[in-house]
């Protein structure tokens, strides 16, 4: 665990339309730290995630004001300011959703995809990194030996671990998780908490968990999002 910053959040509002979901958040996260937010549904957990992604710029009527720095190990760097580059800002912000969303496609296409997307071709390379990356998502063992067979034939929970092997390729600094195990069984549970407890040590890691023990397992902190205001607990 470390005392360092990795995210500066400064005057953040968010709004859908005329509802305002988040007022005036101000916030430090550390880096390589597991950050677990929590609170009841619908207060903005989701949509706090996709302001440090940018993601929520796809929806229409989404709305949001100021600051958000990250460290990218050059200093800080404003990720807010408009034409700041989506692709490089969503290589180094990885996100993984609640439900596990393989793409049609093999095991072994399906962690390779974000690869092609940003034009890597060496074969040699990509497939060393397509084997780091379902290694450090605990699921090369179990698939090694068929990595063309169809993504949709793997569990739910191998599924899910795929998609984190999707989002690590790509190396992120900062990994975003929405509520990942809620779909999953015990096993796959621990599994995913396991395997986020050692990526810490490569990646800042922020989590929605609805699960008040799992949170207690894993989290170094923890932050309350209830009435427009994310607090620690
Ligand atoms: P949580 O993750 O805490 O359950 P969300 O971030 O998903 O909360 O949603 C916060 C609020 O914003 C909810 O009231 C939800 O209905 C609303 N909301 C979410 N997505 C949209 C959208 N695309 N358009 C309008 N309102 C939305």
């Amino acid at each position: 665990m470390t005392n360092k910053i990795k995210i500066q959040i400064r005057d953040l509002w968010f709004y859908y339309n005329t509802n305002l979901i988040l007022e005036d958040i101000h916030l430090d996260i550390r880096k390589n730290c597991i950050t677990c937010i929590t609170g009841p549904s619908g207060q903005g957990k989701s949509t706090f995630l996709m302001t440090l992604n940018r993601l929520w710029e796809n929806i229409d009527g989404a709305k949001s004001q100021g600051i958000i720095n990250i460290d990218f190990e050059n200093g800080f760097e404003e990720i807010t300011v408009p034409g700041y580059p989506l692709p490089q800002l969503r290589q180094k912000v990885g996100m993984v959703f609640q439900t596990p969303n393989p793409l049609p496609m093999g095991i072994y296409k399906n962690v390779a995809f974000p690869l092609k997307l940003i034009g890597e071709k060496n074969r040699d390379s990509n497939f060393e990194k397509v084997k780091t990356a379902l290694k450090k998502a605990f699921l090369w063992e179990e698939v090694k030996d068929r990595l063309t067979q169809d993504a949709s034939l793997l569990s739910g929970g191998q599924q899910q671990r795929l998609c984190i092997a999707r989002t690590l390729v790509l190396n992120p600094q900062i990994l975003l998780l929405d509520e990942p195990t809620s779909s999953l069984d015990e096993t796959s549970v621990e599994m995913i908490e396991q395997l986020l407890v050692i990526l810490k040590q490569d990646c800042t890691i922020i989590m929605v968990s609805h699960y008040m023990d799992q949170i207690k397992r894993i989290a170094d902190t923890t932050l309350v999002l209830s009435n427009r205001q994310l607090s620690k607990q």
